[in-house]
């Protein structure tokens, strides 16, 4: 079996002005850049450099694209593994994975580690209690717990490693254990947020600048109509509707083909050959 492996990317290429709808959270992400590109300066001017910071929203609202945009600004490399990748049976496998992951990054600062799905290695610890009433452990449940530990002695002993930003994601922040949320391990806790109509809006923007989009069409409009849909959503809507418009022969989308992909999105491919009534 193959060892995962960290994905690195010298530089990840995704920039801020990729990620709309979520200002407040750029706003704040935006001192870790400045961190990221000049460790030595915070150091000097005596200021504590940033521990980790836990980025929780539900899916597809850019969690991933923000970590990327944070290591894309500062030009640094992106060290990025899901908890899921972790959690193995195997006593030892996922702490070890946890301190590779740690020392390449550190060989490599300034860097940006990024674990997806934080909650899959950092579930709270539960016990299941015995006739003696002691806890009993599954073999899988200790060696999560294993791993949860060495991600907090790493974390814990960051300021060796000064120059790295860890980043966590979790769309479960109910599950997570209250030891990786006391302070000086995540420092800060930021919201990103299911955009709003602006949001929606602006979003729609970036992702109609990788397309070829008909200046007439109305993006403004959708956006007001698409409530509760996320970044992912509106990216995928635009580029369904970059293949309808492909498949009419257009040469750029156009309002209906937009249209088209709302229907396709919402309620999936018009079934061929079923007729109705
Ligand atoms: P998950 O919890 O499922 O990993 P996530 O919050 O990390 O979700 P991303 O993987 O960052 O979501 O989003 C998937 C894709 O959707 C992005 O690569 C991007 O194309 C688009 N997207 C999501 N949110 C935004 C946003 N705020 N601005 C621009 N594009 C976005």
């Amino acid at each position: 079996q193959s060892k995962p492996q960290a994905r690195v990317d010298g530089s990840t290429g995704v920039r801020f002005s990729d990620v709309a709808g979520i200002d407040e959270a750029v706003d704040e992400l935006q001192e870790l850049v400045r961190y990221l590109k000049n460790p030595e300066l915070f150091d000097k001017m005596g200021i504590k450099p940033p521990h980790g910071v836990l980025l929780e929203g539900p899916p597809g609202c850019g969690k991933t694209l923000v970590a990327k945009a944070i290591a894309g600004e500062a030009g640094v490399p992106f060290y990025q593994m899901a908890g899921s990748e972790f959690v193995e049976v195997l006593v030892g496998v996922g702490s070890a994975r946890i301190r590779d992951l740690f020392k390449r990054a550190k060989v490599n600062k300034p860097s940006v580690i990024f674990i997806d799905e934080i909650d899959a290695l950092a579930t709270r610890r539960q016990g299941i209690f015995s006739e003696s009433t002691n806890y009993l452990y599954t073999a899988a449940t200790q060696e999560r717990e294993t791993t949860l530990n060495q991600l907090l002695i790493e974390l814990d002993g960051f300021d060796t490693g000064k120059g790295v930003i860890f980043l966590g994601a979790t769309n479960r922040m109910d599950l997570l254990d209250p030891a990786l949320l006391r302070p000086g391990r995540f420092d800060r806790k930021i919201r990103i947020r299911p955009p709003g109509a602006k949001g929606r809006y602006d979003i729609l923007k970036v992702h109609a600048r990788k397309v070829k989009m008909s200046p007439s069409v109305d993006l403004y409009t959708y956006a007001q109509n698409l409530p509760g849909w996320t970044g992912a959503r509106l990216a995928q809507l635009l580029q369904e509707a970059a293949l309808v418009a492909v498949r009419k022969g257009h040469d750029s989308i156009l309002q209906l083909d937009v249209d088209d992909a709302v229907d396709r999105l919402t309620v999936g491919p018009k079934r061929v050959g079923i007729e109705l009534g």
